[in-house]
């Protein structure tokens, strides 16, 4: 344990509030990636806490297994209004589970509506969709899949289009013949826009927009993966909607309870939901014990309220010109790549080749401890994607720290 700590160096975070988290020292850290993107209106904010104290005192638990409660009936309604075409809510507990049962739906989908040879999935290069053996098969970082490789459900991957050495045109013309021969598949699952783990890599809304066309075409699912995308980050609530698409699925998680419990949405089309009518064969069995969890769906609503109260959306766009001005810095800077923003995200790679067995990023990281600021890197992908109501001036601290980390690191490395 001693010498796991030693080496592994791990902050002991006490407590948290807004943008920061303090350890057991009283040091402050500005979190940069608002605890893997959960945190999207900041830590403990105080409407979100007091709903789940209040919450805790009448209930906190009940399965759902022919019950309902109030803020899980209240909380489907709320989240099909916001995802038109989509009215149906399927509840669970984290985003790779989210996903796993948009997987599950569109297996049995395909086999309900008479494609039971339909059960291959198309998932692109570099996507990230969670953690559970079924979500794995789609993972396009090869160190999260290899190691199960004998185990997990039949995936082709597609070139990406956020990949700067393939781009949009041949990313379409891959996506084209792919789901020309698509007899077999039955879902493509993208994230919209962003490829968040896989290195903050973005692309145009065309290809989802033309992927929209095809899957239709071809009888395939389109499930999108909006667990990082959604609830602000790209700039519009869902990612997807800024290609003005409908997709027969659509994933929910992390932004949903704000960042203090673990909950998660998939919603649905009243096609794809139709598809389990007709007996109880036909039902969808699926039922984590903690899914649409009482505490949750209460915060989650508070959540949905404090977007609409405090313009969050609104706010979240002016932080992120701030974000893309402030990321400008970057653009001249030797041994510094692919500069890039979307929303409130705003990444570079450093030496080109994002690799998570490279050092660079874990030293920009230890740079930026010693200066306050929890910035994780994914392998040499450096990434800021702070809580969408991050004060301006913490913001500005938060690329200070960036700049000098980043400064310190390639003067070092000689590349400056
Ligand atoms: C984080 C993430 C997941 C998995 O969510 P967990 O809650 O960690 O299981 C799935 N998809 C995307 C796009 C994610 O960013």
């Amino acid at each position: 344990m001693d010498v796991y700590i030693q080496s592994a160096r791990p902050l002991v975070i006490e407590r948290a509030e807004g943008t920061r988290i303090f350890d057991k020292n009283g040091r402050s850290y500005i979190d940069g990636n608002s605890s893997w993107w959960t945190a999207l209106l900041g830590h403990n904010h105080p409407r979100l806490v007091s709903a789940l104290r209040e919450q805790a005192t009448s209930l906190c638990h009940v399965a759902l297994g022919g019950i309902i409660h109030e803020s899980a009936a209240h909380l489907a309604l709320r989240l099909a209004a916001l995802c038109p075409g989509l009215p149906h809510v399927f509840f669970s507990d984290n985003g790779s589970t989210a996903v796993e049962a948009a997987m599950k739906m569109a297996l049995q989908y395909q086999a309900q509506v008479g494609a039971p040879a339909r059960t291959e999935f198309l998932a692109l290069d570099g996507a990230f969709h969670g953690e559970t053996l079924g979500v794995t098969a789609l993972s396009g970082v090869g160190a999260f899949r290899a190691p199960f490789s004998s185990a997990i459900v039949s995936a082709r991957r597609l070139p990406s289009p956020a990949d700067p050495e393939v781009g949009l045109e041949a990313a379409l013309t891959a996506l084209e013949c792919a789901l020309q021969e698509a007899s077999t598949v039955a879902a493509l699952v993208l994230e919209p826009l962003v490829q968040g783990a896989g290195g903050m890599r973005v692309y145009s809304p065309l290809y989802l927009k033309r992927a929209r066309e095809l899957t239709a075409q071809a009888g395939v699912l389109l499930i999108v993966d909006e667990v990082f995308t959604g609830f602000g980050r790209t700039g519009t609530f869902w990612a997807s909607s800024q290609a003005e698409i409908i997709p027969d699925v659509l994933c929910a998680a992390k932004g949903l309870s704000g960042g203090l419990l673990p909950l998660a949405a998939t919603l649905a089309s009243s096609r794809v939901f139709e598809a389990f009518w007709g007996g109880k064969e036909r039902a969808f069995y699926y039922g984590h014990t903690y899914a649409g969890n009482p505490l949750g769906t209460r915060v989650a609503l508070e959540v949905l309220s404090v977007y609409e109260d405090e313009n969050v959306l609104g706010v979240a766009q002016e932080r992120a010109q701030q974000l893309a001005l402030g990321l400008e810095r970057f653009r001249a800077m030797p041994g510094v790549e692919q500069v890039r923003s979307l929303g409130m995200i705003a990444a570079f790679d450093l030496g080109g080749n994002a690799n998570y067995l490279q050092p660079l990023g874990w030293e920009v990281y230890q740079e930026a401890l010693e200066r306050g600021a929890y910035l994780r890197p994914l392998g040499n992908v450096i990434y800021a994607a702070p809580p969408l109501n991050i004060p301006s001036a913490d913001l500005q601290e938060l690329l200070d720290i960036l700049e000098k980390s980043v400064r310190v690191v390639l003067e070092r490395h000689g590349a400056a």
